[in-house]
This record gives C-alpha cells, structure tokens and sequence, in this order.
C-alpha cells in the first residue's frame, strides 16, 4: 500500500477521537476525510462504525467520484459530499462534517452566526454562513457546501436544517474549524439569551483576520 495512503488512515482515525473529544457527535453521526497528497483519493470514515471501533485499517480509501477503492468497509453515507468538495477545491486536504448541537440548533434556524467575538474574526473572518437546505445521497450537499464557501473567508458552512461542514487545507484543519465553530456557536448563543451581541466593525474583522491567518503562531512548524 502507498505509504501516504497509510499514514493519512492513522491521522483520520486518530482525529475522529477528537469529534468526540469535543463532543462535537452522537452516536456515529459525525467524519472526518483527508486527500491523498498527490492523488485523485481520499480517506474516509467507515458507514456505521462506531468511534470506539476504528481503526486505520477500518479507514476506506474513495476516488474523487466517492467509489470506494480500497477498504472492508462501506464508505460514510456522507461520501458523495466529502467527494463532491474535493473535485470542486483543489486547495482542499480536508473536510469534516458533524450534528454538533450549537452550530446546528442555528442551522435548524437558517441564521448565520454573526460576528461578534474576536476569536470568530480570527477563525473565520466575518459571519459563519448558512448553506442551502439539500438531501443526503446525490451531490446537492456538496454543491450547497461549495457554493456557500467558495469566495468566503469561512471554512466552515451550517447547512440548512442539518448541521455543520468544514474544510481545511488538512484534515486536522477541518476538524480545527468544527471544534471551533461549536465553541463560537455556543457562545454567541449563550450571548443573545442576555441580551443583542454588538457587531465587530468590518475594519477589525479583517485586521484580526489577517493577523491571526499570517502573523500569529509559531512560524515555519515542521
Ligand atoms: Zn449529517
């Protein structure tokens, strides 16, 4: 087997622990998808296992079209739409999707999550949109995800009525950007209970934006 192939399985099936670390998922209802560097493949979650049962090896190996290449498994019944973001987003090394409880009780709602703290400036550069609502099993999801992203600074989408995808340009940033939507989901949530969250001007947003994308951190991790 491709080493890549094999190392990405390990990585995957280690970040699924963290959807459940976060207490981003129920039952089985949450994956995690890497891109096979170099190659039209992807990883992904295994259909119906649960957390605690995953193992490398149970991780599937899809080609872009969501067709499974290589695994013992079925793939996650969500394939089709991690697929779907790979053959639109070239940049994209990985995607997550969850029914993680803040960020989708604001799906139910179709209300975008505002602006207003600075670590959503930070994560995702302005609101964390709302994408159309869409039903499981063609490509209408991914087509929604892409559409509702493409242009937009946030990596993450709360899908109409569903729940909450993201992107990355590695799968662990796709699982980063739905730990981290959750937290603002909540928080924001937590604020309008109290009272009308005030708006972060347009101006900040994108300083915060652009500090955090390029100056905060340490540089060059290897
Ligand atoms: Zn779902």
């Amino acid at each position: 087997m491709n080493p890549r192939v094999r190392e990405l399985q390990e990585t995957v099936c280690a970040l699924h622990a963290e959807l459940v670390r976060y207490d981003l998922v129920a039952w089985t209802a949450g994956n995690v998808s890497g891109r096979v560097p170099g190659e039209d493949l992807f990883v992904i979650k295994p259909s119906g296992v649960s957390y605690d049962d995953l193992t490398p090896e149970a991780i599937v190996v899809c080609d872009l079209d969501g067709n499974l290449v290589e695994g013992d498994y079925a793939p996650s019944s969500d394939t089709a739409a991690h697929a779907y973001v790979y053959r639109a987003m070239p940049h994209v090394g990985g995607v997550v999707h969850t029914h993680s409880t803040y960020a989708s009780a604001w799906a139910a709602r179709g209300e975008a999550i505002p602006c207003v703290l600075t670590a959503m400036a930070d994560e995702f550069g302005g609101e964390i949109p709302v994408g159309p609502f869409a039903l499981i099993g063609g490509d209408d999801i991914g087509k929604g995800v892409v559409a509702t992203l493409e242009g937009h600074r946030s990596p993450a989408v709360l899908m109409q009525n569903h729940g909450v995808f993201t992107i990355g340009a590695s799968a662990k940033a796709a699982v980063k950007a739905a730990v981290m939507c959750e937290d603002v989901a909540r928080t924001v949530h937590v604020s309008r209970q109290l009272g009308t969250p005030l708006p972060i001007a347009q101006a900040d947003i994108d300083s915060l934006y652009d500090r955090y994308q390029n100056v905060y951190g340490q540089r060059s991790p290897r």
